[in-house]
């Protein structure tokens, strides 16, 4: 296919001197572990956001794993997760050995319904499926709400207008997955600094902030939670990495992907308005149309346009249309997570989340990079009207 999905190679004409200066910079000191690169995009990255505190680290699934682990989340824990994302949402809860409990999405942002949230939490309370669906669970286990990771899912952030007072009510830490929004903002204020307890962001290449391999970043206003996870993410260090004080991983950020990002970084806002401007244009061109519906972004909030994704009843058929026209595309997420095979003991049904199941036959996403010219993006509308017609 000609047109590509993400065009990286784009990107890297017009990067590659500063990208090969700041590589060059890193292979001159040799500092490849936690070399000054590392510390400086920290404060560039916190200073983005407008959080208090960066911690970078070896990708997007540690990122959400780190502030997991400084929580003590563990087995008896209920974590809040919707059941339409990528598997590493749900997966780090599992690997901590707590029980994901799936809360279903809304139906026009595909985050977290905040709704649905609040009665999840009453029915674990009161271990009753029928408030909400529950994980079938050992004879005469229970669980203890803990957490919820609302997603700012294809790069729009969640409602944590309503999900951090129910939080609060509730005693529950609030953890963002911004793996796709890193860039948006909600009310004026960017993803990873809305306020949650911590936000956790991915750096991986496809990402809207991606490096050269693999990479994320947890921030948090708490300077007590910075510090345990500078801790974890180096072997649960305490004065240096052979003075342990707790068990935590090899989850540093290589150096050389902190120098490619510090490059990346400084067209990052032009980068963000162009990924804007895609949107605009797909959405002129398709508003309106039957057979469709478009994404449409709350007015407080903007997207980091991680996907530009449309719900179409022929999603298949449209699919192959697009693809015989030599247009890429690419389906975010044709399972919802309690259908995969890993969480078949847990025993949710596919109509326990009617929301998120619709999505998965449904959706489709467009090619989306900050380097999709106002021609190529005609050229994929007039392919889906001429399909519609
Ligand atoms: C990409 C992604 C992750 C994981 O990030 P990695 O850097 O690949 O580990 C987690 N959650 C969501 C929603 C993602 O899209």
């Amino acid at each position: 296919m000609k047109m590509p999905f993400v065009d990286l190679a784009g990107q890297y004409q017009r990067i590659e001197k500063s990208v090969r200066a700041r590589i060059d910079a890193v292979l001159a000191h040799g500092k490849y572990i936690m070399g000054p690169e590392v510390a400086e995009l920290e404060a560039e990255l916190a200073a983005f956001c407008g959080a208090r505190f960066a911690v970078s680290c070896s990708s997007g699934t540690d990122a959400l794993l780190l502030p997991l682990m400084a929580w003590g989340i563990g087995p008896g824990d209920a974590v809040f997760v919707p059941p339409f994302s990528f598997f590493a949402t749900a997966e780090v809860v599992s690997l901590l050995g707590a029980t994901p409990v799936f809360v279903d999405v809304d139906p026009v942002t595909f985050c977290m319904d905040a709704e649905q949230l609040a009665k999840a939490i009453r029915a674990v309370q009161q271990n009753d499926p029928a408030i909400h669906p529950l994980p079938s669970l050992p004879e005469g286990q229970m669980l203890r709400p803990r957490a919820v990771i609302p997603v700012d899912l294809f790069g729009i952030p969640a409602s944590y207008e309503q999900i951090l007072p129910l939080a609060e009510e509730h005693g529950l830490f609030v953890l963002e997955d911004a793996a796709q929004s890193f860039g948006a903002s909600a009310d004026g204020r960017r993803a990873c600094g809305l306020g949650c307890s911590a936000s956790a962001t991915s750096f991986f290449p496809s990402k809207p902030l991606g490096c050269y391999g693999d990479g994320g970043a947890v921030f948090t206003d708490d300077p007590e939670l910075d510090q345990v996870l500078r801790s974890l993410r180096i072997h649960g260090k305490g004065r240096d990495k052979y003075d342990n004080v707790r068990v935590g991983l090899n989850g540093r950020m290589d150096t050389v992907q902190a120098a490619v990002l510090l490059a990346k970084l400084a067209i990052f806002e032009d980068e963000l308005a162009e990924r804007q401007r895609v949107a605009d244009t797909y959405t002129r061109q398709l508003a309106g149309l039957s057979g469709v519906v478009i994404p449409s972004v709350p007015v407080s909030r903007n997207s980091a346009w991680a996907q530009y994704s449309l719900l179409c009843d022929d999603r298949d058929g449209l699919v192959a249309a697009l693809n015989s026209a030599g247009i890429p595309t690419a389906i975010y997420y044709s399972t919802t997570l309690p259908q995969l095979k890993v969480y078949e003991s847990l025993r949710y049904r596919a109509e326990d989340f009617p929301v998120a199941q619709g999505l998965t036959s449904r959706i489709v996403s467009l090619p989306m990079h900050p380097y999709l010219d106002d021609e190529s993006v005609t050229e994929v509308c007039d392919t889906i009207i001429s399909f519609l017609s």
